[in-house]
């Protein structure tokens, strides 16, 4: 790979890692308004409410799991093994990095 696709992954790496830290917040300030009054809130209502606590920690387990690809990924740039297959260790296809610069495995060596 050339100097100027490996910092345009870079790039974008960086950017995806900084969009992920910022949900961080949407995180935290989403699970702190849920608070479950028995007093006030419905039946139903409270079901949504934990619904929502649900979905919202389903997200941040996706968000960390994209945040260490991420990290894994910008340290394969560090170490110049970036776009290598980590099975075979043939170059992964540029266009497959573009969709998503953390895959890790070419096409061939894909689950
Ligand atoms: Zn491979």
């Amino acid at each position: 790979m050339n100097k100027v696709d490996m910092d345009n992954f870079k790039n974008q790496l960086q950017q995806m890692r900084s969009d992920l830290d910022d949900l961080e917040a949407t995180y935290k300030a989403s699970a702190a308004t849920v608070v479950l009054d028995q007093t006030s809130v419905g039946r139903l209502s409270r079901m949504d409410a934990m619904q929502g606590q649900q979905m919202a920690l389903e997200a941040e387990r996706r968000r960390k799991e994209k945040l260490v690809q991420i990290k894994s990924a910008l340290n394969r740039i560090e170490r110049g093994t970036f776009g290598d297959c980590v099975v075979c260790e043939e170059e992964i296809a540029i266009g497959r990095l573009t969709v998503n610069p953390a895959v890790t495995r070419c096409v061939n060596c894909t689950e």
